[in-house]
């Protein structure tokens, strides 16, 4: 053949600008598309070894890599199928489609994909290059050996050359803006990154050893990949093992994975892949999007956000699917059928093999729990049938560290743990340390407590109530423990009315601060003089606002404690005592005084009740006024007298200052102060 010129078949005038400005935020995939069009070429000379249409040896089949940083190029050879010079003409001659610019303007973000799929894959080699030039020879028996070139203008020219072999050398001639991929260490990086598990053998460069102090070649070639990854094989040709060091392989610094699942479906999509089960931390957003997805071992992308369930963006490893489509948005992912299945196909898959180990060996998958609990929660917060199916294996962990499922839970504590209204109280903690005397209390009641102390709880605590029947959660630390889970109502306090109310300012004068509501109960002797605790309801929209924005009006709600005093308890017997010697006197006449104009003040005020307020004489008015401002100036005198005798009865104080301690609330200055007091009350 004579050497032949001619243009390039796109119907837009030059292409090559349109792909380098397109293009150049990922240039990088040229060297993906060159080498997997070598690795295909190969794959497809072999079939035809296989069939007996070839008769060459492909054993040792390679693809390599050769930077030539003295003459700037970049080649890629492989010992494939070739092209003849009709095939030139045929596949990269006539890009394959029309209306090329307009099209890529549409498209530009997502250029990538595109590549591979219009057959540009070729072409974006000129994204690097400012010329390239292909040397092949077909497998085809005595075809004769072709040279095509190209200098980025839409005219290419052809001609014979006297290459020996069967295959293809693409050479680039490396553009002076994009010099870096002259770089060993960057070439090395993408073949890695992209190439990594590629069916046949791609050598770049040859091993090293060191000798004499430093690191020289050897004769052997290094080979970057791994042509036949553990997800290729079948689950049956594979140990524990071979999962593991392919982990390994994925992830070389990351921790032990729980487990793993061998996806293998060819129909009705393709699909193979190896998730593992990492263990889980509470800061989980780190470690979301570790699974990478490879079309037929390409790598192709490792965020699969779209592509499978959030929670399962937890999971680790390797998805492989030639029907998962590249080429659209992420949204139009999410509503494609095929993504939709093999999306169903994966958390079906994940939770069947969470069922089993639980079904097949409970003690280890109790071993696990801890470590598998946040990606259980999260899947039964976030999707509907992943709850369904995990309702029988999901577990609850005690303080003992004894595990149920939930129904072995219900018959566990339903018998004990039910209130007056039928509603079965499961009690929790968020940390036993922290809440240790509540448990105790709750134990020695017989109650059974739950440890629910992980990022989720709270929501899933929400989503269980809704869920299990006539079940309620309740933190141990909640409300004293008779009031809990109340069994039949409650006996009213021993207090008089008239002497909550003193004792309630008494001990408020000392209380942290306003948030601290006094309450009183009769308790048992034995028990704490003072409890306090925190509403259910108050502290989980706390912690939920924390969580979620939208809810920052609870958020921004003052801290709220009920401090309950136990009237029955000898030390607060005597506080009542101590205050009645010390104060009663005053107490007992400022009320004296109080009582007769507050009945006055009843008796005018009923006088004007079927009146118009115009119908009220003044001097009635201003009466009512001057009795309320007297009763007022009282109760404020006698609020005085209660609150200064709380500040001067250190008793008080410790008491408060030892509930605060064993909620392990008492901090800083107050702790001091609360340290000091207690070495002069010993004195
Ligand atoms: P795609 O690979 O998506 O078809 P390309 O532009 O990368 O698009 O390649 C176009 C065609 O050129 C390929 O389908 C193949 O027939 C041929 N080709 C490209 N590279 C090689 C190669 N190294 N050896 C043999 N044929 C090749």
């Amino acid at each position: 053949m004579n050497m032949q010129t001619g243009k390039i078949g796109v119907t837009t005038e030059n292409i090559f600008p349109i792909i380098k400005k397109f293009l150049y935020s990922d240039q990088e995939i040229f060297l993906r598309e060159l080498v997997s069009n070598a690795v295909d070429a190969t794959q497809k000379l072999k079939t035809l070894s296989k069939l007996g249409t070839y008769s060459g040896n492909l054993d040792n089949a390679k693809v390599s890599v050769l930077v030539d940083k003295d003459n700037k190029t970049i080649t890629i050879s492989d010992q494939g199928i070739g092209m003849t010079a009709d095939e030139i003409e045929k596949y990269i001659n006539q890009i394959a489609f029309s209306g090329a610019e307009e099209f890529l303007e549409k498209y530009k973000d997502k250029i990538d994909s595109i590549i591979g799929h219009f057959g540009l894959g070729f072409y974006s080699s000129f994204m690097v290059a400012q010329k390239v030039e292909i040397y092949t020879k077909s497998y085809i028996a005595d075809s004769k050996a072709v040279k095509w070139e190209c200098d980025g203008s839409p005219d290419y020219t052809i001609s014979d050359c006297d290459k020996q072999t069967v295959g293809t050398d693409i050479v680039l001639h490396i553009d002076k803006d994009a010099e870096e991929y002259l770089e060993t260490k960057r070439i090395e990086d993408l073949l890695n990154k992209y190439c990594k598990f590629l069916p046949i053998p791609i050598v770049f460069g040859k091993k090293q050893e060191w000798k004499d102090g430093k690191y020289i070649d050897t004769d052997e070639d290094k080979i970057i990949n791994n042509p036949t990854p553990a997800w290729t094989k079948k689950p049956s040709e594979l140990q524990d093992e071979d999962y593991q060091n392919f982990y390994r392989e994925l992830y070389p610094i990351a921790e032990e994975p729980l487990f793993n699942i061998h996806l293998n479906v060819d129909y009705p999509f393709n699909l193979t892949g190896i998730l593992y089960f990492p263990k889980i931390r509470n800061n989980f957003e780190v470690q979301k999007n570790k699974i990478q997805l490879y079309c037929n071992q390409v790598f192709v992308t490792d965020s699969v956000e779209g592509i499978v369930p959030d929670f399962l963006t937890l999971l680790h490893g390797v998805l492989d699917s030639p029907d998962i489509p590249l080429n659209v948005s992420r949204s139009y992912l999410q509503s494609d059928q095929n993504v939709k299945k093999i999306s169903n196909h994966i958390t079906k898959k994940v939770s069947d093999r969470l069922a089993e180990i639980f079904k097949d060996n409970r003690t280890e998958f109790e071993k696990k729990w801890d470590d598998l609990k946040l990606f259980i929660t999260y899947g039964m917060l976030s999707d509907e049938k992943f709850y369904e199916r995990a309702e029988k294996f999901a577990l609850f962990k005690n303080t003992e560290d004894k595990y149920f499922t939930f129904d072995e839970y219900n018959t566990l504590v339903k018998d004990n743990q039910t209130d007056k209204n039928g509603t079965c109280i499961y009690l929790y903690t968020t940390d036993a340390e922290a809440q240790y005397s509540y448990i105790q209390k709750a134990k020695n009641k017989g109650y059974d407590v739950l440890i629910m102390d992980g990022h989720l709880d709270n929501h899933f605590i929400q989503q269980l109530e809704q869920k299990l029947e006539k079940c309620r959660f309740s933190r141990v630390d909640s409300d004293i423990i008779e009031k809990l889970i109340v069994k039949e109502d409650v006996q009213k306090p021993s207090l008089s009315d008239s002497e909550q109310q003193d004792l309630t300012q008494v001990f408020q004068a000392v209380a942290p601060s306003a948030g601290y509501i006094v309450q009183f109960e009769a308790l048992e002797p034995t028990d704490l003089p003072i409890i306090i605790t925190q509403s259910e309801f108050m502290r989980r929209m706390k912690d939920m606002a924390q969580m979620n924005p939208g809810m920052s009006f609870y958020g921004q709600l003052p801290d709220s404690y009920n401090l309950i005093v136990n009237s029955n308890h000898p030390l607060i017997e005597k506080i009542i005592q101590d205050k009645q010697s010390a104060i009663g006197n005053t107490v007992d006449e400022i009320k004296k005084e109080i009582t007769p104009l507050k009945e006055q003040k009843e008796n005018v005020s009923k006088s004007h009740t079927d009146k118009k307020e115009e119908e009220i004489p003044s001097a009635e008015k201003e009466q009512l006024e001057t009795l309320q401002k007297q009763i007022q100036d009282l109760e404020s005198k006698l609020n005085d007298v209660l609150r200064n005798y709380g500040t001067s009865n250190p008793i008080v104080k410790q008491l408060i200052d030892l509930a605060l301690i064993s909620n392990n609330m008492l901090k800083g200055e107050d702790l001091e102060s609360f340290v000091k007091r207690s070495i002069s009350l010993i004195k």
